[in-house]
């Protein structure tokens, strides 16, 4: 059997510590910022059968927990340092627990993200990390700082997450390859690190949020938080490959409303839009413009004609959905 300590250190407690000045084993880890850096913290919750299927494959679930996280502080701009892991487990099997740290720190371990302290439990299934990173003062991509004539921006593709899910739950017919494929972006997304610090560093961006909820609620926030409103292109939104093959209203409406997708929606203005470019080629991410922001409060979809669009489109809330 498996004690809890042993499972911590087994599992959880690696070398020492890189970055902290204490790490696992103490009553707190001690975290020495670098002078003149902000912090940016921010936690996220996966709970069994609510943000993943019970049975999830544990490596993939080890990267998708820390990888909601990164995308938290991506969507600031913030360099990735160090994070807590609070876990409950029904059980502790050492396979699971095998394959989700392993998943984990691969992850971790490409971002320089140090795993510092935690908590382990038995209970229901169900993983909270706590990310801690660092920008500049004055740098951070804030959701209130969205101008009229900003351009809005979306990395990657959008939607092959939601696909997957519909997949899963018999509400789209999906071949198996197709499902297969759509899945690695429900189970294992990218988050756009590089992309943000990028963005906040170069000062090209205003305003930023990741996509989690889906495009149009998540840019809502912007847009609320800004006091402003926009024009958003829907056919210009970037599908994810599988998605792309679908038919238009399918299309449109998991690229518009999907979630899951843990890209990034930014806004720069006009004068960036070539240095946005470059700033996204240099580290590999595909960016594309997709709308505008303007006065006028209300978030106007349009085809690609320009014309209005009436989609019925709602984003996720856990208390409503
Ligand atoms: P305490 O009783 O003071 O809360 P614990 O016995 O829970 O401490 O944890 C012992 C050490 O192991 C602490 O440094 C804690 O941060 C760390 N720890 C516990 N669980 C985890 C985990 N899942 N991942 C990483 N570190 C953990
Ligand atoms: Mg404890």
């Amino acid at each position: 059997m498996l004690s809890e300590f042993d499972l911590i250190k087994h599992y959880f407690n690696r070398d020492r510590p890189a970055r902290a000045t204490l790490g696992i084993g103490d009553d707190c880890a001690l975290l020495t910022p670098t002078p003149g850096m902000q912090m940016a913290i921010s936690s996220d919750m996966l709970v069994e059968g609510r943000h993943f299927f019970a049975g999830a494959e544990p490596y993939q679930l080890g990267h998708k927990s820390l990888a909601v996280n990164l995308s938290d502080l991506a969507a600031m701009g913030a360099r990735p340092v160090a994070c807590t892991l609070a876990l409950a487990l029904p059980a502790a099997e050492r396979d699971w627990l095998h394959g989700f740290s392993s998943g984990l720190f691969a992850l971790a371990d490409a971002h320089a993200c140090e795993l510092i302290g935690g908590d382990t439990t038995k209970g229901p299934r169900n993983i909270c990390i706590t990310v801690f990173g660092e920008l500049q003062p004055g740098h951070a991509l804030r959701r209130d700082a969205a101008q009229p004539g900003d351009d809005i921006w979306i990395s990657g593709t959008l939607g092959d997450a939601r696909l997957a899910l519909a997949g899963y739950l018999n509400e789209v017919p999906l071949d198996e390859a197709s499902l297969r494929a759509a899945a690695v972006r429900m189970h294992a997304p990218t988050p756009r690190v590089e992309l943000g610090m990028l963005l906040a560093r170069q000062r090209l961006a205003h305003a930023a949020i990741d996509i989690s909820d889906g495009l149009v609620g998540d840019l809502g926030h912007i847009l609320a938080r800004s006091r402003v409103g926009a024009t958003l292109d829907v056919d210009a939104l970037p599908a994810g490959d599988v998605l792309a093959t679908r038919d238009t209203a399918l299309r449109r409406a998991y690229t518009a409303a999907g979630g899951d997708d843990y890209e990034l929606c930014f806004t720069a203005p006009a004068s960036a839009r070539a240095a946005v470019l470059a700033a996204a080629g240099s580290v590999a991410t595909p960016v594309t413009r997709v709308g505008r922001i303007e006065a006028a409060p209300g978030l106007r979809l349009v085809d690609a004609g320009g014309h209005a669009l009436d989609l019925k489109l709602s984003s996720f809330d856990h208390f409503t959905s």
